[in-house]
Formats: C-alpha cells, sequence, structure tokens
C-alpha cells in the first residue's frame, strides 16, 4: 500500500500545468457546471472530489485520510509524476491558486483604514446568541492598527453587545468560505461570494469565463 511519505521518493515536479480552456464536471449533481464557478458557488464540493482523486492514486486509509489537512493533499498531488486526469490536473490547479491566492495585485481594493495597505482579511463575529453575523463591509488591511480601529468602528455602531473574543479574522481563500472543517457554514456562502467579489474587483455574478480568467491570470 503506498503512502503519502512514499511520495517524498519521487522527484518534486514544480508544477506549470495551467488550463487552456475551461473544465466542466461531467456527471454527478454539478454535471454541466465549470470548475472555476464552483470555486465560489461550492468549494468544499471541489476539495472534496480532489482528496477523492488522491485517496485513490495513493490508496490513503480513512486513518490517513483524517489526518491529512488540504496542503498535504496539494503537496502528494504536485509530487506525483504518473498520468493525471483532466479533472484531477484542473482541480490541483485551481485549488492550489485559490487557495495562495491573496488580495495583494495591483487592483484589488485598498484598506478603508489606512488607505494604503491593500486588504488582506476578512472579519466576521461569532455570537454566542445571535450566531455568525458576516458584512461585506468587513474587510481590512492585515495591520493590527486598521484591525484595532475596525473594531471600533464596528463596536460604534453596534446595537449588539459584543466583546473582542467574538471577533475573528480570517484571511482571503476559497477555504475561508468555509472557516473551518466542523462548522460548514453553507448559509454563508453567498454572502461570502459576494464578499470575495467585492475584494477582488468581480462582479456580483460570477460567470464560468469571469471565474476562470480570474484564476488563470497571476
Ligand atoms: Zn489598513
Amino acid at each position: 500500500m503506498a503512502k503519502p511519505k512514499a511520495s517524498k521518493k519521487e522527484k518534486l515536479v514544480k508544477s506549470t500545468y495551467v488550463p487552456d480552456k475551461i473544465c466542466y464536471i461531467q456527471s454527478g449533481k454539478y454535471a454541466g457546471k465549470s470548475i472555476p464557478e464552483l470555486m465560489f458557488a461550492d468549494y468544499r464540493f471541489l476539495q472534496n472530489e480532489f482528496k477523492l482523486i488522491i485517496n485513490r492514486l495513493f490508496n490513503l486509509s480513512p486513518n490517513e485520510q483524517k489526518k491529512m489537512r488540504l496542503d498535504h493533499y496539494l503537496k502528494i498531488s504536485k509530487s506525483y509524476t504518473g498520468n493525471k486526469s483532466e479533472l484531477h490536473k484542473n482541480l490541483e490547479f485551481y485549488i492550489g491558486r485559490g487557495e495562495n491566492n491573496t488580495p495583494d495585485k495591483p487592483g484589488r481594493i485598498i484598506c478603508p483604514y489606512c488607505h494604503k495597505r491593500p486588504v488582506h482579511c476578512f472579519a466576521f463575529i461569532n455570537h454566542r446568541s445571535y450566531g455568525i453575523y458576516i458584512n461585506p463591509d468587513y474587510i481590512v488591511c492585515e495591520d493590527k492598527a486598521c484591525k484595532d480601529r475596525f473594531k471600533i468602528d464596528v463596536f460604534r455602531y453596534s446595537q449588539k453587545c459584543l466583546d473582542d473574543r467574538m471577533f475573528k479574522f480570517s484571511m482571503f481563500a476559497p477555504s475561508s468560505i468555509y472557516l473551518d472543517d466542523k462548522n460548514y457554514f453553507r448559509d454563508y456562502v453567498p454572502k461570502m461570494t459576494k464578499l470575495f467579489a467585492k475584494v477582488y474587483n468581480l462582479p456580483e455574478q460570477i460567470t464560468p469565463q469571469i471565474a476562470y480568467n480570474f484564476f488563470t491570470s497571476s
């Protein structure tokens, strides 16, 4: 049985693959949907498809699968020198780009507090009684002073009693839509997509072509 460790022996090849056309899902509930648009609409689905391919390829036991984080999956996928299916190549590419796509490119929106640095993360409030609250305006750069000013701002305008521990800051990566594995905030996906569209200067209606251009240009 091949374990993920075995992949270390293989030559690590730097992936230079960039899809030259939009790849569509062939079957199942998303048949006919494109992979780039699903990066925004259902990233969890793409992650699971990707993990499934790697689990089969490396014969990973359920126990081994449990220990593997998404970055481990990406690492062993990139190290695999055998033949990869179109679906495998596309998933590896988009998930890899998605996880490393911080909004620091020129043209991305600037922090509303310092007016200098690009927006780096978004905030959400995890309130014991009111639950999760996400607002597309809750965006800020990585500077601590800006994050503090943001909190003061929200405290000032909020009617709810908030305290510091309820604020969470998260980086811009598609996986942030799900915040963590235990809390899958499916209800928040449309709001999060709006948030991502705003910070990356994308239209709210993300077509396959717009999503493809977004992930392949960099
Ligand atoms: Zn700032």
